[in-house]
């Protein structure tokens, strides 16, 4: 006879950024829940969190924080009339500091789940046929369990580039480029997507020499291509040395460097770092998920195949996050699995894949939200653009950011907002007016009409929404 305290309502399998909320509201909609992770970091200690909280998002925000503080204080406290002398690196600080936000967000979750009656299980999960799960825990005790609803949350791990294999300390993924103990004098990345010029941005700003190479010709191509040229501009000017259409066909550690090789348009090229991070982006992962029979089926490109619902086509497993189709974006999978939960609690659920933000947090920070002006007229729809430069804004100049723009994309005929972009001061925080109000369908003239405390960034928005009619009052027309 099954041991009743191994029967659940819903069991979720990972516990990062998409399977822990999960859990959480499937517990606030009075279900019994229990959460599979396996996560653990390199001394050895479980964690929940996943790669969000442990490697990626949070470790990287933390880096990023601090090197900007570093760097404005070297490049930037002189013109507010601030002298400082003598500031040096503390690059160990730095870190235990890291590890120590980590931490304590990873905890956290250990308290959202006791606080709201989630069973966490620290172990691999796989899931068997009629639903039930095969957990073995890390101290390597089996347990079956067995559940009404399945939710399938494995996340995603590093594509490795197989001409330039991982071989740490020298050829390391994103995790291994947060924890270099040292700033490497040289250091070279593969891939300026939006994980490679984080990383990048975090050594360049402490005073490493930084090579990105990027086999596409157009820089962040899928991005809004004026917002694109802006970011490139000043990221240029922070002194990464951005090269774009460089294929990267090899890469091989010889004593203390790396030799890489690459293509560009002008034939076979070579570069010689001390370290090299490959951020060619992220693969989904089920590795030892599935057992056999389960009926679940992976697509092309090994993704977890489900509907706009996150229902894989087997009765009661669903799947979100980065194992399924769509942006590998937290908010994307906390969303998922928030409707997912809903859903299973027989509620409203759904997600809004339109209007999915995307922040990269360089500086100047980048995000969007919408089509690309590039989509549009792509799509044929009759548009307006309005853009206003944090130049003219007072906010940005005091506070010594006003650099980039906020653009607005709307249709000519009923004036709905399309798209927004943003590169500039606090781009990530500004983004969320513009979703809010795409969430809303709210047309150009309603950011308009909308109050915008002075002097504030946010002010970027409301200008940009006035240029679109070329109304803008702190920015010439054009
Ligand atoms: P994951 O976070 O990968 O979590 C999956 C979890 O499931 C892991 O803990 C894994 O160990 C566990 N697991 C897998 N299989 C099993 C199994 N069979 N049994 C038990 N447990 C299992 N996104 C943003 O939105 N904003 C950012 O600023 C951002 N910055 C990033 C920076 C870096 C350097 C990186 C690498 C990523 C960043 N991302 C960012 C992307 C973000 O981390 C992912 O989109 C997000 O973590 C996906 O969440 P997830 O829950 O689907 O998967
Ligand atoms: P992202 O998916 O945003 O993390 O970006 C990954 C980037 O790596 C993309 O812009 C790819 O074009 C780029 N990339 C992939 N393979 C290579 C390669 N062999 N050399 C250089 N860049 C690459």
């Amino acid at each position: 006879m099954k041991n009743k305290a191994d029967a659940f309502d819903v069991v979720v399998i990972g516990g990062g950024p998409a399977g822990y909320p999960a859990a959480i509201r499937a517990a606030q909609n009075q279900l019994s829940v229990a959460c599979i992770d396996e996560w653990k970091n390199r001394d050895g200690s479980a964690a929940f969190g996943g790669t969000c909280l442990n490697a990626g998002c949070i470790p990287s925000k933390a880096l990023l924080e601090s090197t900007e503080l570093y760097h404005r204080v070297h490049e930037e406290f002189a013109v507010h009339g601030i002298k400082v002398s003598g500031a040096t690196l503390d690059l160990a600080q730095m870190q235990k500091r890291k590890g120590g936000i980590v931490r304590g967000m990873t905890q956290g979750i250990l308290a959202l789940f006791k606080a709201a009656g989630v069973t966490p299980l620290q172990g691999h999960g796989r899931l068997l046929a009629g639903r039930r799960i095969e957990f073995i825990a890390h101290d390597g005790s089996r347990r079956e369990l067995s559940a009404r609803h399945v939710v399938l949350a494995s996340g995603s791990a590093p594509i490795e580039l197989r001409s330039a294999p991982f071989a740490a300390p020298h050829i390391v993924d994103s995790w291994g480029a947060l924890d270099f103990d040292a700033v490497p004098k040289r250091l070279g990345v593969i891939g300026a997507g939006v994980i490679g010029l984080e990383l990048g941005s975090v050594w360049r700003r402490l005073g490493a020499e930084v090579v990105m190479l990027e086999a596409l010709p157009d820089f962040l191509a899928f991005a809004d291509q004026q917002l694109a040229k802006e970011a490139l501009r000043h990221l240029r000017k922070l002194g990464l040395d951005i090269r774009l259409g460089a294929k990267v066909t090899g890469a091989a550690v010889a004593g203390a460097t790396v030799d890489v090789t690459y293509e560009d348009a002008k034939g076979a090229q070579r570069l010689a770092v001390e370290r090299l991070v490959v951020a060619i982006g992220r693969r989904p992962y089920t590795q030892d998920l599935l057992g056999p029979d389960t009926g679940v089926q992976l697509d092309e490109r090994g993704f977890i195949s489900v509907d706009h619902a996150c229902r894989t086509g087997v009765e009661g497993v669903w799947a979100i996050g980065d194992c399924v189709r769509g942006p590998m974006l937290a908010h994307k999978g906390k969303e998922e699995g928030v409707m997912v939960a809903d859903l299973i609690a027989g509620r409203f659920g759904e997600v809004n894949y339109k209007v999915i933000p995307s922040v990269i947090y360089t500086a100047p920070e980048i995000a969007w939200v919408g089509l690309t002006e590039e989509q549009v007229k792509a799509s044929g729809r009759q548009y307006k653009t309005g853009v206003f430069p944090f130049l003219a804004s007072g906010r940005a100049r005091a506070l010594e950011q006003a650099t980039g723009f906020a653009k607005i994309v709307a249709a000519r005929d009923d004036d709905e907002i399309l798209g927004v972009h943003i590169v500039g001061p606090m781009a990530g925080e500004l983004i969320a007016e513009a979703v809010l109000a795409m969430e809303y369908s709210a047309s150009s003239e309603d950011l308009q009409r909308t109050i915008h405390a002075h002097p504030t960034l946010a002010e970027a928005l409301h200008e940009a929404a006035l240029a679109a009619d070329k109304r803008s009052i702190d920015a010439i027309n054009r």
